[in-house]
């Protein structure tokens, strides 16, 4: 570190699980970039005033926001970026201007992690599980393409069908829908996305069963941490297509140094 470092953070609470702080000042290490990121745990009770703070700090520019302050932190926005703006979350801010300007990645990350192993999304059929923050944002994304059918399965139907009414507002003549995790067909579409928290760490359970999918259908999970989820294994072991949550945050790093114009 330098007297010119530039200083990014990554603010949740609990910190212990974040890996973004460790990936980043890698990232910027492996490409040459004279920054570092930093673990920043603050309560939600403290939020305001640690983001007035380090907005004053001239060599901070910047903050990639995590649980549990993806929605409290819209209020502290002096701007929001469309992406933010639709999904109703707020996962990078910038510092700029004496501003503080919100942006969401999630969305754009997942879907250039897809571009990128070359899955074409042109006529496809996707269902993606999950209506969280990371849901609604992979939806959102995935709406803006030109799909065949677009569904959502949600445990909580009432949030499915607020996030129908969300996109069907925005993209009023696309085929999307929404089914209840109780019942749900799953069996004529080529990607079905894990966007819950199901398979997360020790956890074992799947949000669908890999069996369900017709034989070309990819399977992609956006969780990272195991990198391969009980999810995952199964569908491996059915020979099926899979795609990990590891392409997502990588294809995020790669965004956000953009945005920051560091690469
Ligand atoms: P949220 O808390 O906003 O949403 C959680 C989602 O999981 C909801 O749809 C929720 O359903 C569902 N869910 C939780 N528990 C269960 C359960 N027992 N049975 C069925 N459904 C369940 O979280 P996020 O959307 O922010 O994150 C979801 C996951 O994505 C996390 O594991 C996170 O680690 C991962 N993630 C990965 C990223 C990456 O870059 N790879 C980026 C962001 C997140 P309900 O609405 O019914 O409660």
């Amino acid at each position: 570190m330098k007297s010119t470092t530039k200083i990014f953070g990554c603010i949740a609470d609990p910190i212990d699980h974040v890996k973004a702080p460790t990936l980043f000042s890698k990232e910027f290490s492996k490409r040459n970039v004279d920054a570092v990121m930093i673990p920043i745990n603050a309560t939600k009770e403290n939020l305001h005033n640690v983001i007035i703070g380090l907005k004053n700090i001239k060599n901070f520019l910047g903050l990639t926001v995590t649980i549990p302050h993806k929605v409290d932190i819209i209020n502290m926005c002096d701007e929001l970026e469309l992406e933010a703006t639709e999904v109703g979350a707020v996962n990078w801010i910038k510092f700029e201007n004496n501003k503080v300007i919100g942006n969401n990645f999630d969305g754009s990350g997942f879907i250039k992690g897809l571009l990128k192993s070359k899955v074409s999304l042109n006529d496809k059929s996707v269902c993606i599980f999950g209506a969280g923050g990371a849901g609604m944002a992979i939806a959102f994304a995935l709406a803006k393409y030109n799909l065949k059918h677009l569904k959502i399965v949600n445990r909580d139907l009432l949030k499915g069908i607020s996030l129908l009414k969300q996109l069907k507002n925005s993209f009023p003549s696309k085929h999307i829908s929404v089914e209840s995790l109780n019942e749900y067909n799953i069996s004529n579409f080529d990607i079905v996305i894990n966007a819950t928290s199901l398979g997360l760490k020790e956890n074992v359970q799947m949000p669908f069963d890999p069996n369900k999918v017709n034989n070309n259908c990819l399977i992609a999970d956006i969780i990272m941490d195991p990198e391969e989820t009980a999810l995952i294994q199964q569908a491996r072991k059915l020979n099926k297509k899979v795609h990990l949550g590891k392409n997502m945050l990588e294809n995020q790093i790669d965004l956000a140094g953009r945005y920051f114009n560091l690469w």
